[in-house]
């Protein structure tokens, strides 16, 4: 039985042991799982909505809790767990509270005149056994946010969260315990990509991944193999576009934010921040200025925590150190030469980068800010979508004509204007990828029905005999030619439409 030690990365104190899921046992979970679906499918909606209420309610009571135990298993600040990873959970549960009935109840649909007589609608039927596996940063929303809204619509489900930060995958194993789901509903396996991997190989009947697009390839071959639907919501490079006439001083408090918050590990973090020209110097100075006032550190007040992964601190290093060798100017922070040996990086502006550069091209995930001038709307849009990425974009100008116009011609799963990252904090706005940064919406209507096979149903009360269209056909090909023909004519022959239809009643 495998053990892992949950240290805080900000001090290296130990929180907390996990035992790990024996790669044995994930069979008889999903056992569990499949028993478990009869029961939790054949529920109401409302008797399910009734364990999502009482998991609020536990939610609320235990906020400063939890938010203590995800600053310590990740180290970014009180503020930003509270702010980023407890509040957009708990929105979501409040909004599936709310909507999920009317979003999951059956859908009408329109039935064409030539199935007279005849109603449509739509089902959600639950798929089955969902496997989440979940990534380090935001670990309770990027894990709780799926999981309910797979349970809602009567799925069962088996989470992974990340072996990063494994205690607060207990803690989130512990509040569903807490909060009465019944047995099998809900299971946690608790482990690395050896327990992602049997997981995946066991063959669940939906899966849900959130994490690097290294991982979303391995996941979505094995998916295949065995026809396994999917949806991965993986990495972005963000795109943050200032144009001359916007409020430059919102602008670049907003860039700082974006950039930094959570010490830049976010998938849909400012990584690419363009600036007219025009604006360029005086811009440049205002994020400079802002970084400068940032407080970096563990307690209540402070702005930028730790880094949670130290694999991450040698990525954000490696790109830095590339970007210098190619010729960046270091315009604020320090020389990766000379960081101290610590998870705390200080928040870094780089100009003068280019394409060639890691910083500009691959996902930094990390406190670095890369600026580049641009002259026209066309050049800004081509730069922006030069990449291989498409998760959010940001485009800040005081003419809302315009900022709709790029917005539309942006290749990016989300936009916001004149504000950063927020889309995802809006429970009823799809959320996702484009390219390189996924497959699949989650949040809204979308993401509830995401874990649910569209079912088709039409329906006939069954009083005729026979319909126009079964056999037998002797005679009546001519009718339904002549039929058709006066349907489809524009505008409508009603005359000889009912004429061949009479007819073929007769038939
Ligand atoms: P990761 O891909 O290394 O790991 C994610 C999860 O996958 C972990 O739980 C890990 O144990 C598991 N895993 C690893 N290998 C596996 C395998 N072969 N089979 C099954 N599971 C496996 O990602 P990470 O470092 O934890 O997270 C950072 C990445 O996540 C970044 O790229 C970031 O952009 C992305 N991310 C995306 C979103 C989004 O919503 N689009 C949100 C947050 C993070």
């Amino acid at each position: 039985m495998a053990v892992r030690i949950a240290e805080n990365p900000a001090t290296g104190e130990r929180i907390g042991e996990i035992v790990e899921t024996d790669l044995d046992m994930i069979r008889d979970m999903y056992e569990k799982a499949r028993k478990s679906f009869e029961m939790w499918s054949s529920l109401s909606i409302d008797e399910r909505l009734s364990y999502l209420k009482r998991l609020k309610a536990l939610m609320v009571e235990e906020m400063d809790a939890i938010a203590k135990n995800i600053s310590l298993d990740t180290g970014k600040v009180l503020t930003e767990a509270l702010v980023a990873d407890i509040l957009p959970t708990v929105d979501s549960l409040d909004y599936i509270i709310k909507r999920a009935k009317s979003i999951l109840s059956p859908q009408k649909r329109k039935t064409p005149l030539l199935l007279i007589g005849k109603k449509s609608y739509v089902e959600y039927m639950p798929r089955g056994v969902v496997l989440v596996i979940s990534p380090w940063n935001y670990p309770l929303q990027l894990s709780v946010v799926p999981v309910i809204s797979a349970l809602v619509s009567g799925n069962t489900v088996i989470l992974k969260p990340s072996e990063v930060t494994p205690f607060v995958g207990k803690c989130i194993e512990e509040l569903f315990q807490k909060a009465g789901f019944p047995e099998g509903v809900f299971q946690v396996a608790h482990g690395g990509k050896e327990v992602g991997a049997k997981l995946t190989e066991e063959k669940p009947d939906f899966i849900f991944f959130t994490g690097s697009v290294k991982t979303g390839k391995i996941i979505q071959k094995v998916a295949a193999e065995h026809l396994i639907p999917t949806a991965l919501e993986l990495g972005g490079k963000d795109p943050f576009i200032v144009f001359e006439d916007a409020n430059l001083e919102r602008a670049a408090k907003g860039a700082v934010w974006a950039a930094f918050t959570n010490a830049g590990q976010v998938c849909m973090s400012a990584e690419r921040i363009f600036v007219e020209k025009s604006v360029y110097e005086r811009f440049l100075e205002l994020v400079k200025k802002e970084t400068e006032k940032l407080v970096q550190g563990t307690d209540q007040d402070a702005d930028v925590g730790s880094m949670t992964s130290a694999m991450q601190v040698d990525i954000v290093k490696s790109h830095v150190k590339d970007a210098l060798k190619k010729g960046a100017k270091l315009e604020l922070g320090v020389n990766p030469d000379e960081w101290p040996d610590s998870m705390f990086v200080k928040p870094i502006i780089l100009s003068g980068v280019s394409k060639d550069m890691d910083i500009m091209s691959e996902e930094t995930f990390g406190p670095v800010m890369p600026i580049v001038p641009f002259e026209t709307e066309d050049e800004v849009i081509r730069l922006a979508n030069d990449t291989e990425f498409g998760l959010n974009a940001s485009v800040w100008t005081k003419d809302l004509k315009k900022a709709r116009r790029v917005a539309s011609r942006l290749v990016s799963g989300a936009v916001t204007i004149n504000e950063a990252l927020v889309s995802v904090a809006n429970p009823d706005l799809p959320f996702g990828g484009v390219k390189a940064s996924g497959i699949g919406r989650y949040h809204g209507e979308e993401g509830l029905r995401l874990f649910c096979h569209d079912k088709a149903i039409l329906l006939d009360r069954g009083i005729l005999k026979k319909e126009v269209q079964w056999y037998p056909y002797k005679g009546k090909y001519q009718d339904f030619l002549r039929l058709l023909q006066s349907y489809f004519r524009s505008p409508r022959a009603w005359i000889p439409f009912l004429q061949s239809f009479l007819r073929l009643l007769k038939k």
